[in-house]
């Protein structure tokens, strides 16, 4: 297993942290010198808060782990491609690297709708790595959504 598919590994478990709240199961881990320093997922809904998102709230983690908002020598892996409010704050952050598990055509802001990583017109940009674990994450997502539709369709047993 190479490094990126052990880090993309964590991010999935805090996915499945989302996962298990009924969260859209998005999951991340921010790494520096081979070692996580932040993780997060997503808790949009239970925190009823669109800033929940996993990349901000590991990012949060991160800068205060470090104390520094510039997270130049560090690493972000996330299990689905950035929204571009995280694509901005990754840029913002300084960030190294953002190694990403499946892409989000709809939505994603690192290479599928709009590629704010990488624009020459911002005083950073970010290397990017597409396609880690890529199976296992795209199928958590399917099946969550699934799941979802399924719930929708009966009627709920007891809520
Ligand atoms: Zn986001």
């Amino acid at each position: 297993m190479t490094d990126d598919e052990k880090f993309m590994k964590e991010a999935l478990k805090q996915a499945k942290k989302a996962y298990a709240i009924d969260e859209v199961p998005i999951g991340c881990v921010i790494v520096q010198n081979g070692k996580i320093i932040a993780r997060g997922y997503n808790r949009r809904n239970i925190d009823k808060n669109t800033l929940a998102h996993a990349e901000l709230s590991a990012i949060r983690k991160a800068s205060k782990k470090t104390g520094d908002w510039r997270l130049e020598d560090c690493d972000l892996y996330v299990t689905l491609e950035p929204c571009q409010m995280c694509a901005g704050a990754i840029v913002q952050s300084r960030m190294r690297r953002v190694i990403i598990g499946s892409m989000n055509p709809k939505a994603g802001c690192a290479g599928s709708v709009l590629n704010l990583l990488q624009m020459q017109q911002f005083n950073h940009q970010v290397e990017i790595t597409r396609g880690v674990l890529e199976e296992t994450c795209s199928s958590m997502l399917s099946a969550f959504f699934r799941e979802l539709r399924q719930r929708k369709k009966k009627p709920a047993k007891s809520e």
